[in-house]
């Protein structure tokens, strides 16, 4: 590996706290942290609490034991601070406003004032003619308020939505597939009418002012990122790297879910006595197709040779033959 690669890298975990920690969010925390260890970088832990609907007030808290739990911990998040503070998304909203007018100003964003009513009639409607995800019809895009309210399905309280060409070049690289050729998406909501940012506004942002180099994150990410490498040409700012993981699998190739597998929920493992050395190890096996000088390999051996290059991007499966026989080894 080049010494350029190996420049201190700024990785993150962003963690949604919407219930009982997923187990993906430690098997993510690990490849982040990974890369900030191989390259004597940093790792950031951000809460991303955007969507007040999903909010559980106690996950949060039961996120960081777990992940102190697996010893994958943080060097700046909500409750040790950093030069980034504040590390909550709630708590940055004043922080998103002036890009979302810059956005405006540009010609890069509008309003949006049609009612879920009208939205639900517009897909109704698409769908009736076969014309299925096609996507936001743009009514408002170059109307002012007054036009708009001229017309049916008007709402007062407005959204403000992303303009994307149908021409634009959403392609981009990333560390484990190379070129990526996502589709191009519609005009994406990015502020809420609650004033909220959405999800994509506010991780291009936050990644952004953090300094963070590289978004590790799983590949059910891929169709939202030609959003996010927009809002970043858009703002004038440097695209980070990007990496997106293989999605952990049932042993019947279906996506782990809680609903489905109790080991999709982390806390089962601590509840089960599970060893938290000998999950780490099965999280780097599941990701890492790397030299495999044996199955049981600590943490620090795994990030001194760690290259994206040897990371899986075919859905791992979720063995418990495999943890259970590690567990025995430890
Ligand atoms: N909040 C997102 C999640 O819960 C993070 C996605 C990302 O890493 O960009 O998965």
């Amino acid at each position: 590996m080049t010494d350029a690669e190996l420049l201190p890298a700024r990785l993150r975990v962003a963690p949604s706290p919407t219930g009982d920690p997923h187990v993906g969010t430690a098997y993510m925390s690990l490849f982040n942290l990974a890369w900030a260890r191989r390259t004597k970088g940093e790792f950031v832990l951000r809460i991303e609490d955007t969507d007040r609907a999903r909010y559980v007030a106690d996950s949060e808290q039961q996120i960081f034991e777990t992940l102190r739990w697996l010893d994958l911990v943080w060097d700046e998040g909500p409750d040790v601070g950093g030069p980034s503070a504040p590390y909550r998304q709630s708590e940055r909203l004043e922080t998103y406003q002036p890009f979302v007018d810059e956005l405006i100003g540009s010609g890069h964003a509008y309003h949006c004032w049609c009612s879920p009513e009208r939205l639900a009639e517009m897909r109704a409607q698409q769908q009736a003619s076969k014309q299925a995800n096609t996507g936001y019809d743009r009514l408002c895009h170059g109307k002012t308020r007054e036009e708009r309210a001229a017309l049916p399905g008007f709402s007062e309280t407005p959204v403000v939505r992303m303009f994307i060409p149908d021409d634009v070049d959403t392609t981009f690289t990333d560390l484990i597939r190379g070129e990526v050729a996502a589709p191009v998406p519609d005009d994406q909501v990015i502020l809420k009418t609650d004033g909220f940012p959405t999800y994509h506004l506010a991780v291009v942002v936050d990644d952004h002012l953090m300094g963070i180099t590289h978004v590790v994150r799983g590949e059910e990410w891929i169709s939202s990122t030609p959003k996010h490498v927009l809002l970043y040409r858009w703002l004038g700012w440097d695209v980070p790297a990007f990496a997106h993981m293989p999605l952990l699998r049932n042993t019947d190739k279906s996506k782990i879910s809680k609903r489905k597998n109790p080991a999709a929920r982390l806390l089962w493992f601590r509840e089960q006595g599970y060893l938290p050395e000998a999950l780490v190890n099965f999280l780097q096996l599941l990701g890492y197709a790397g030299d495999d000088e044996g199955e049981v390999q600590s943490f620090d051996d795994f990030v001194a040779q760690f290259d994206w290059a040897k990371v899986n991007t075919v859905g791992p499966v979720f063995d418990l033959d495999k943890l259970n026989w590690l567990n025995g080894h430890y």
